[in-house]
């Protein structure tokens, strides 16, 4: 029989490429796509192709011969950045996603994923540290993120539209807060707990490092295993509407700093900077229908993620000779 083929879109990028390793672990042949060349290390896709896909002609070429679409290209990054760069964002990945659905008709894609977002969730929804948590109902009437959010819910309704009219069969998630190794940690676009993993491999111990807000802000934070294994059945599911795919604890940010400083045996004090960008005031995913819909979810606690991650953005910062113990005292180091 011949290897299904699949195709991974944003596979230079997080998410992509741990899609990419879990597909070929499940023996399907995989084309990847990304504007850039994969940010860490080869991809282990059978054809990796340098495609920018807001123009449609690319996304012509990217789709082409393949039976599922795996859509995870994205503009996009942390709070900081999504927060100062509405219009970019919000072109952008309007282009990417009108141009991908589109392509995927035209060359006659059997399942296509789209990756969405809880930032679709009201901001109403969000404004005290122990919130309720976000049902998929709850994402009308809207009111989302600025830009980024905007986007993506009108990328759902692009998706609603296409399987209603039998044009495509698209399935669409809303991930929560995925953190892991390959993520980005650095430079602008990272998120919160990759953000922290640096802050703290950097500091010594005894130092003082910045934390975005006051640190009550609250989130859940899904490990990036479980949010493949989560895309890959909702993709052969047969549930129509967006789906939450996160996990339900909640932690404060100053709870996750906590956690990374146990991890890495660190003691070190922090400094809120009430001033920088902290997004809503809580955040957490309502799991009631993915358990129905998957009859799963997703399982990986933050210490055992976060014990895979923090290592990893440990030893990338060691490659580049940045860790504290890698100088002399002299030298100092920059944990901000
Ligand atoms: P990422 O930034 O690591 O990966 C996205 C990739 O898309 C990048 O490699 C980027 O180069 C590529 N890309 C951007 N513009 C492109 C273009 N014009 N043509 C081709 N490729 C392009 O982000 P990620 O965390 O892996 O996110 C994957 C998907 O999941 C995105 O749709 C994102 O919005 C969504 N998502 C992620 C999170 C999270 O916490 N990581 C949360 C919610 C939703």
């Amino acid at each position: 029989m011949m290897a299904e083929r699949a195709l991974v879109t944003g596979a230079g990028g997080f998410i992509g490429h741990h899609m990419v390793n879990f597909l070929k672990a499940e023996g399907f042949w995989v084309r990847a796509v990304d504007v850039e060349a994969p940010r860490y290390g080869l991809s282990r896709a059978d054809d990796f192709q340098v495609l920018d896909l807001r123009e449609f002609d690319d996304c012509l070429t990217a789709t082409r011969e393949v039976d599922l679409v795996y859509q995870l290209a994205a503009d996009m990054g942390g709070i900081g950045y999504i927060t100062a760069n509405h219009a970019d964002v919000a072109r952008n990945n309007v282009l990417i996603n009108a141009h991908m659905l589109e392509a995927s008709r035209q060359n006659s894609v059997a399942r296509y994923f789209f990756s969405s977002s809880a930032c679709i969730y009201p901001m109403y929804r969000q404004d005290t540290p122990d919130v309720s948590p976000l049902k998929e109902e709850d994402a009308y009437p809207a009111d989302p993120e600025e830009g980024y959010g905007w986007e993506k819910l009108y990328a759902e309704k692009l998706c609603q539209y296409y399987l209603e009219e039998g044009k495509l069969l698209t399935r669409v998630a809303r991930f929560h807060n995925i953190y892991g190794p390959l993520g980005t940690f650095e430079g602008g676009r990272e998120k919160a707990p990759a953000a922290i993993c640096r802050k703290v491999a950097l500091a010594r111990d005894g130092d003082e490092i910045e934390v975005w807000g006051d640190g009550q802000q609250t989130r859940s934070f899904m490990y990036v295993d479980d949010c493949v294994e989560g895309i890959h059945r909702l993709l052969r599911s047969d549930h129509p509407a967006p789906l939450n795919l996160g996990r339900e604890d909640l932690v404060s940010v100053d709870g996750l700093v906590d956690l990374v400083m146990r991890i890495a045996g660190k003691t070190l004090r922090k400094r809120h900077d009430t001033s920088a960008p902290q997004g809503v005031r809580g955040r957490n995913s309502d799991n009631s229908r993915l358990r129905k819909v998957l009859g799963w979810e997703p399982l990986i606690p933050l210490e055992v993620g976060l014990g895979r991650t923090y290592p990893w953005i440990r030893a990338e910062l060691g490659k580049a000779g940045r860790l504290p113990e890698q100088m002399r005292e002299s030298e100092g180091v920059t944990a901000g």
